[in-house]
């Protein structure tokens, strides 16, 4: 198991986001959350990076606990994401966003970048080309120029998967990654999470509200409700549990799993701000 969260309980106030959580994630999958809005999803998200700390529980990472270390920590520790709202440098060029991801792997030191030394020019040569081929590899190849307020949408959630992974990371966490989506981009997404899996061996946590998405690329789901989780299993398995039906159409919606994504706009939660 690359990640694993104990009895993870988080809450804020009164409410009880995460309530004695178990999750284990395996190495080389496609893991997806599922969950009707509120269930949860995204406060453990921000547990797992490091920007909340849970109540009580703990978390590991390949076996080392990372509860409680510093976002910055954990991430160098291999946990990348990308968030429910989209967060770039909004004001920066395509290639700058990703360089600014590579920047932990940059090895120079203050004198060496003030004197532009040659260590400096190397190192910078270095990260460029890694961000390039990042962006090839995302099809973002020849917007390197362009201000990433000025790509499209679609575009835009490839960019910020792009400097997740400048990390470098073992585990990637995509917070909705096809939300607001049309059903083009949102194909191109779902064969990147397979390709990130299949090409690269990494390991994805999803939290996904298309159900054609998460019935089509996920090795394993669990589905939480109000902080719980109420089913986990492969995706047929799960999409047949009635708890899990239940959890969705108990809260009056209209017809059954296939539409579950129509009523779970994506909204901009608090939590979000994984403040
Ligand atoms: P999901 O991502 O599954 O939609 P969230 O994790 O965003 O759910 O939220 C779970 C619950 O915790 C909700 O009731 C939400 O209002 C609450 N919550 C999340 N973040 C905060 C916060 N920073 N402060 C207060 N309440 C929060
Ligand atoms: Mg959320």
């Amino acid at each position: 198991m690359l990640l694993e969260a104990r009895k993870v309980t988080k809450r804020f106030g009164g409410v009880v986001a995460l309530h004695d959580l178990d999750l284990q994630v395996e190495e080389q999958t496609i893991h997806s959350i599922i969950g009707p809005n509120g269930a949860g999803k995204t406060t453990f998200f921000n547990c797992v990076t490091g920007f909340l700390v849970p109540d009580e529980g703990e978390i590991l990472l390949d076996g080392q606990p990372i509860t409680g270390l510093r976002p910055d920590q954990i991430a160098r520790l291999g946990i990348a994401r990308t968030y429910q709202t989209i967060r770039l440098f909004r004001f920066l060029t395509v290639l700058d966003n990703v360089l600014i991801g590579l920047h932990p792997h940059v090895h120079y030191g203050v004198l060496d970048a003030v004197i532009r030394s040659r260590r400096y020019h190397r190192s910078e040569r270095a990260a460029e080309r890694e961000a390039r081929e990042l962006l090839r590899y995302l099809g973002l190849a020849g917007k390197e120029f362009v201000v990433a307020n000025n790509l499209s949408y679609g575009d835009q959630r490839r960019l910020e998967i792009a400097r997740a992974l400048a990390l470098r990371p073992r585990l990637l966490l995509l917070d909705e990654p096809t939300a607001g989506m049309n059903p083009y981009e949102t194909g191109q997404m779902i064969t990147l999470i397979r390709r990130l899996r299949d090409e690269r061996g990494m390991t994805i946590l999803l939290i996904e509200h298309d159900m054609k998405v998460v019935m089509n690329i996920s090795d394993l789901v669990t589905v939480l409700d109000f902080g719980e989780k109420i089913a986990e299993g492969k995706p047929a398995e799960v999409q047949a549990n009635p708890l899990v039906i239940e959890a969705y159409l108990g809260r009056g919606a209209a017809s059954g799993l296939g539409t579950i994504a129509a009523q779970a706009p994506s909204d901009e939660s608090m939590s979000d701000a994984g403040s």
